[in-house]
């Protein structure tokens, strides 16, 4: 009746709320932490402490990661705002599937080779009608992942495919895994899985919320397969409708 859909409708609002706080006063802690650190050794440099010039480099080089950790935050944080108010409407261009996710490949290059595992990628050849930070923010989201939570001397296999119905994008690592109960939750904004090895991983837990996101944008969907210690895989499905320019 209809006080229930009006009562339905409030706890919908209040439940929004919530997460909205939450989403704020998490990504406020996130963006102060960094500052935080900047802040400490700009003031070390600063009071001329760090002495020697080697000792300089290393503060210049923390405020640098500290630097690039928060634009990773602003710009996931941007691309979930957009997607959410859909204010700015995606520019789709036709994209060489091959060349964007080589382009990805090549940024996680360093950080691969930092933590010892490989990269490869097999990928079709077919181009399609997207935003082009939609499919850098799947592909450099998953494939990220697959590489902070590895091991060394690991691997990260990336196989894109097309077909009639789909696109599909599969991710496979021989990371850490992810425990039954925390597979159902790294798709919600923030959530980090609270785990020895996995806590040690700088992130912000929005990465996997934007793959998320951006696939149900192109009415797809996303699932993960794995075991604790053995590995992970990713699958993400595009409708190849949703492919075309109309
Ligand atoms: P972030 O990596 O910034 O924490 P994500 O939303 O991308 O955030 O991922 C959420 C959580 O899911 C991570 O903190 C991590 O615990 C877990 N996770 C994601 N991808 C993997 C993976 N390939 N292997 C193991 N754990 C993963």
């Amino acid at each position: 009746d209809m006080s229930k859909s009006v009562q339905d409708y409030i706890r919908k609002l209040e439940k929004e709320k919530t997460i909205r706080q939450e989403f704020f006063s998490n990504a406020s802690h996130e963006l102060k932490t960094p500052l935080t650190a900047i802040r400490g050794y700009a003031e070390l440099l600063q009071s001329g402490m760090a002495s020697d010039t080697q000792m300089q480099k290393e503060f210049l080089g923390r405020i640098h990661s500290e630097v690039e950790e928060m634009t990773s935050l602003i710009n996931d944080i941007l691309m979930i705002s957009r997607l959410e108010t859909k204010e700015l409407m995606p520019t789709k261009e036709m994209l060489c599937v091959k060349s964007v996710a080589e382009e990805v490949k090549k940024t996680l290059k360093p950080l691969a080779d930092e933590n010892n595992v490989s990269l490869e990628i097999h990928c079709c050849d077919e181009f399609v009608y997207m935003d082009r930070s939609h499919l850098q923010g799947i592909l450099s989201n998953l494939m990220g992942n697959a590489v902070k939570y590895n091991r060394p001397g690991g691997f990260v296999q990336t196989d894109i495919t097309m077909d009639s119905t789909s696109l599909s994008i599969r991710v496979e690592d021989s990371g850490i895994g992810i425990a039954k109960e925390d597979q159902k939750r790294i798709f919600e904004r923030f959530y980090r899985v609270d785990k020895g090895r996995s806590k040690r991983v700088a992130g912000t837990g929005l990465g996997l919320s934007i793959v998320k996101h951006v696939t149900e944008f192109y009415g797809g969907c996303v699932s993960v397969e794995s075991q604790s210690g053995v590995g992970s895989t990713f699958l993400v499905q595009l409708p190849a409708a949703s492919l075309v320019q109309k």
